[in-house]
């Protein structure tokens, strides 16, 4: 335990090299000093820092919305809408929405994830969120809210995903009109959760839902994997493969699922969950003090899973 509370301790002092993202006023807010860790097997469980605190989704729900629309309308049908290919591009851009006949790259950048809840099976807005909070909530065993003053303040300040909307609507890869897809997006990414969530939605994806109320089928869950190994971690995706070595999914509050199929950390043993939560991130995206956790936490266990 001594060596993990060292990596522990030498992350958390990372923080000061990130900033808390500022582009969606609620999130300026966060203790950019936070560091949290939660890890879980199918026995047992290693918490470190505060891990209590509520923060938002934001990225890291990309990959749930892609299951749930997938599961409903089948593999083939969803890539006639979006691709898996990593872009190497910010999360946010578009200069890409003009080439690979203007279909978006894949479901973990914007584009891919606001065609993807255009998708999402149900009648309405409200019927969408849901769709996508009832299966995180039997992933998770328990009811999730949506922090509302975070999406409000993300939906007032989203001409960037609101530009990426019309585009995608103008080249027909839109399945609802650009309000709803972006509404449904923006509150997708405001759902509520906290560390020990996290690191049972990674277990989910350890185990393959195995055992688990959320049904999923395994060749959705690979792609979600597939998806989170090759563009789970902005453009530094190809770095993280190369070095860390795990599917993983990070979001702009500072939130990371990683993903262990097969490991040992201190008592854990198995299938392992981890979820991090460090709000400080870098010019890319990803929690700073998350990513040299991970780098340390899979060379010290030897972790790395290709
Ligand atoms: N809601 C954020 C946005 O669309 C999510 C970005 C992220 O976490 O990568 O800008």
């Amino acid at each position: 335990m001594e060596n993990l509370q060292q990596i522990y301790k030498q992350a958390a002092q990372m923080t000061y090299k990130g900033q808390v993202a500022t582009y969606i006023p609620a999130l300026a807010v966060n203790d950019p000093n936070a560091f949290a860790v939660s890890m879980m097997s199918a026995e047992d469980s290693i918490e470190l820092g505060e891990c209590a605190t509520m923060f938002t989704l934001q990225s890291v729900v990309k990959v749930i919305s892609f299951m749930v629309a997938t599961n409903h309308h089948g593999i083939e049908e969803i890539m006639h809408y979006v691709d898996v290919e990593p872009t190497g591009d910010s999360f946010n851009s578009i200069v890409r929405l003009e080439s690979n006949n203007n279909k978006p790259f894949n479901p973990m950048i914007n584009a891919g994830a606001i065609t993807i809840a255009s998708l999402l099976p149900g009648r309405t807005m409200y019927d969408k969120v849901k769709s996508v909070t009832l299966f995180l909530e039997q992933i998770l065993g328990k009811q999730v809210h949506i922090n509302n003053e975070v999406y409000f303040s993300e939906y007032h300040s989203a001409d960037y995903n609101r530009a990426i909307s019309y585009i995608l609507q103008a080249n027909g890869f839109l399945k609802s009109d650009v309000e709803e897809a972006l509404q449904v997006y923006l509150q997708l990414c405001s759902i509520s959760v906290n560390v020990s969530d996290l690191a049972k939605i990674a277990f989910y994806f350890a185990t393959n839902g195995k055992n688990s109320e959320a049904h999923c089928s395994i060749e959705v869950i690979n792609i979600a994997k597939a998806l989170m190994l090759t563009c789970g971690m902005y453009n530094f995706s190809g770095k993280f493969a190369a070095f860390v070595g795990l599917p993983a999914k990070s979001g702009v509050s500072g939130a990371i699922i990683a993903i262990v199929k097969q490991g040992e950390i201190e008592h854990l043993q198995g299938p392992i969950g981890i979820g991090l939560y460090g709000p400080a991130i870098d010019k890319v995206g990803n929690s700073v003090a998350g990513i040299e956790f991970l780098t340390q936490l899979s060379k010290q266990y030897e972790l790395f899973c290709l």
